[in-house]
């Protein structure tokens, strides 16, 4: 623990990270992946939390383009995210780390509903627990979700795992000569219009004083870097 910077953090995993190199769904040599990453910390003795994502089974961006009603399509993309946290929930136990999923909305047959105390008192006891089901509202996002509960659970700092290694001044696939920002201002997010996570999480993660870091999950070892305080990837904060 000595090595540590950072001993509670709240882990962002998009449902975009569980996809690999397939277009849909999830990927099980990546699942086994993100799941081995995460045990190698929590070994550390890390509280460790996750709000994972739902963007690889369904956005209610996408409401439109299937003549679904935003609002119910918000809600299939919270259910969405919770096939995402039974998922990690799972590849997690497989290797031994005691885990937990707590839903936004109740879902009493498969998880348990979130209730901060509960969350905490896992936490307590050195289990991973997942956060799915966003905040339960619709028009809300993950990312915001992450902010949201990071708060709520006292964690440290926001692990934004991201596919690439940071926060780019241009798009790097585009602009080959795009610079990597390694250290942001929360308004300086906001006011370039960045895109890390959307308005609203990062404006509680200021408000709240939650460093946010974003950083490429693929590569090995990078959420330890991260607690060890490495800088690597892109740093926000205030
Ligand atoms: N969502 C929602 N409220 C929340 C969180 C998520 O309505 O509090 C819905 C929203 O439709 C979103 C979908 O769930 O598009 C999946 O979440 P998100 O897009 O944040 O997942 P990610 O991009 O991280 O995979």
């Amino acid at each position: 623990m000595q090595t540590l910077t950072y001993r509670r953090a709240l882990l962002k995993l998009s449902g975009e990270a569980l996809v690999g190199e397939q277009g849909y769904g999830i990927d099980a040599n990546t699942l086994q992946y993100i799941s081995a990453e995460i045990r190698d910390v929590h070994k550390l003795g890390v509280a460790l939390a996750v709000v994972i994502g739902g963007g690889n089974i369904f956005r209610g961006t996408e409401a439109q383009a299937y003549g679904i009603e935003r609002v119910t399509a918000d809600y299939m993309g919270m259910l969405a995210t919770v096939i995402n946290g039974l998922s990690l929930q799972s590849g997690l136990e497989k290797i031994g780390v005691a885990t937990r999923v707590q839903t936004a909305f109740e879902m009493q047959a498969i998880a348990e509903p979130y209730i901060r105390e509960r969350a905490l008192h896992h936490l307590g006891e050195g289990r991973v627990v997942v956060f799915a089901g966003g905040t339960g509202n619709p028009y809300f996002t993950t990312d915001t979700t992450a902010a949201l509960r990071a708060a709520e659970i006292g964690a440290e700092i926001v692990l934004k795992a991201t596919k690439v290694d940071g926060i780019y001044d241009a798009d790097p696939v585009a602009h080959p000569e795009a610079v990597k920002l390694q250290q942001l201002t929360y308004m300086d997010v906001l006011q370039r219009g960045l895109k890390v996570m959307d308005a609203t999480a990062i404006t509680l993660c200021m408000d709240n004083r939650l460093p946010i870091a974003v950083f490429d999950l693929m590569q090995p070892g990078s959420i330890r870097s991260v607690l060890e305080g490495k800088r690597i990837g892109t740093f926000v904060g205030g």
